[in-house]
């Protein structure tokens, strides 16, 4: 094969992903014409239908839509009121929170560590507990899924979990720890109450309040759908690269940063490198497979059964060389890749210096559940995100995740045209890296299961640890 031209390869795929951008567009439909995208609502069979069509059209191979089972929840009202007063709190349940309807003494827990467990004693048993999210400072954090279970084991019936964020703002939140195998049940029936809310119920528990705590709720399963397209390599016909993101939202926003920015990439690297391979000729040596999922925000089902349906125990298919997960870039500017496994490092950031761009290579210290590349990890296939939430240069606006708030407007453009010109590189150079100069994979599946059972209720470091 002749040598590859990559100053001229680059130009092109930076100037196409510059001047030939559709985010614009890609933005407005997705976030103004469709809006919230929960996995498994028509909407989401609508966003999945909108993005196949934009794959063929801008010249993909094989787009096809698949469809999954999706364990769904979904909720339709939720109040807790002050018994004797007609005191009422906002509260947001907790995804996958069974349906409720209660009244108990209100507790007081601080930050719900084993200390203050201890320390509340027998009055826990029965009780709705009080809790903040953020974990106790000066002591090794402890995640909040962690700190919940503790107290169901403790006794409490339910629990309200103080937000973080202040101004009123509640965000979509799990009381389970993804890391377990399979989806968990519920600790116990838990609920997020804003920053001020929380502070007055703390108040009003220290005149030992009662609360009736009503949740509506319901678990169900329903179709949803992940969509897939190709650029199909010319030389090593079996092999492949994966790059995807999801394209389901949380309830009630329509996700301009979590995650219409994923996709809104997945969409333009596709069609940028697809550009290119029309109108150079240059393609890609082994196939460019492109993704977008469902059901993300409902404990990364997309991912689980695309991995299992196509990589799954029988091993029909072979894994991807390397799974590139895309979530949340408008999160901050681009600053490298994050790769979940120390032996994907060197090679990865050799690929990153021909870049010339000063991009970094780390590795994620321990297992991270928080986003698609996970259910690849599990399965021991080398996968890894690009820098957003963690570390620095964090922009102020992407803190609106999982709310109202992340509209169409989080949605950086300039910058995301950025991302789509180096992941179309990167990509583009991993096609090209011969079999024989990839790293050897020395995980197992089996090993890589038995180590996120082993992390499970551990601290991951994330920007907010
Ligand atoms: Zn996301």
């Amino acid at each position: 094969m002749a040598e590859l031209d990559w100053s001229r390869i680059d130009r092109f795929l930076m100037g196409e992903a510059w001047a030939g951008s559709r985010i614009p567009e890609y933005r407005d439909h997705l976030c103004q014409v469709i809006g919230p995208r929960w996995g498994g609502s028509d909407a989401d069979r609508e966003t999945a239908a909108y993005i196949r069509s934009q794959m063929e059209q801008n010249g993909l191979e094989s787009s096809r839509v698949e469809e999954f089972q999706l364990d769904s929840w979904n909720y339709s009202d939720a109040t807790l009121s002050i018994v004797g007063s007609d005191e009422e709190l906002e509260i947001k349940p907790f995804l996958r929170c069974p349906p409720v309807e209660l009244t108990a003494p209100v507790v007081d827990l601080g930050y719900g560590t084993a200390r203050e467990l201890e320390a509340a004693g027998e009055s826990v048993n029965g009780a709705i507990v009080v809790m903040t999210l953020a974990p106790e400072p000066f002591t090794p954090p402890l995640p909040h899924t962690a700190r919940l279970s503790m107290a169901a084991g403790n006794g409490a019936v339910a629990a309200v979990v103080i937000e973080s964020k202040t101004g009123g703002r509640m965000e979509y939140r799990s009381a389970n720890d993804w890391r377990a195998p399979g989806i968990a049940p519920h600790p116990l029936p838990t609920v997020n109450i804003s920053f001020e809310a929380g502070g007055r119920l703390k108040y009003l528990s220290a005149s030992s309040a009662f609360a009736n705590l009503s949740v509506n709720s319901r678990l169900f399963e329903t179709p949803a759908h992940n969509v897939i397209a190709e650029i199909k390599g010319d030389q090593w016909l079996d092999e492949h690269v994966i790059v995807a993101g999801h394209h389901d939202t949380v309830l009630g926003t329509p996700g301009g940063n979590d995650n219409t920015s994923g996709t809104v990439a997945v969409m333009e690297a596709a069609r940028v490198l697809a550009t290119l391979k029309k109108e150079t000729g240059v393609g890609p040596a082994r196939t460019i497979r492109f993704a977008t999922w469902s059901g993300e925000e409902q404990g990364l089902q997309g991912a689980y059964a695309y991995v299992a349906n196509h990589h799954g125990s029988d091993g029909r298919n072979s894994p991807p060389r390397f799974a590139l997960n895309l979530d949340e870039l408008s999160t901050g500017h681009m600053k490298g890749v994050v790769v979940m496994t120390e032996h994907m490092r060197n090679f990865m950031q050799g690929q990153l210096d021909t870049m010339n761009d000063s991009l970094a290579c780390h590795v994620q210290g321990s297992l991270d559940a928080h986003s698609d590349h996970f259910p690849f990890t599990r399965a021991a296939i080398p996968a890894g995100i690009l820098w957003r939430w963690r570390f620095y240069g964090r922009h102020a606006t992407s803190e609106f995740h999982h709310e109202f708030g992340d509209s169409a407007q989080k949605l950086n453009v300039r910058e995301l045209k950025e991302y789509v010109g180096q992941i179309s590189r990167l990509m583009l150079r991993l096609s090209h890296v011969a079999p024989g100069d990839w790293p050897e994979n020395p995980h197992t599946a089996d090993e890589m299961e038995r180590r996120a059972v082993a992390e499970v209720g551990s601290h991951t470091p994330t920007f907010h640890g």
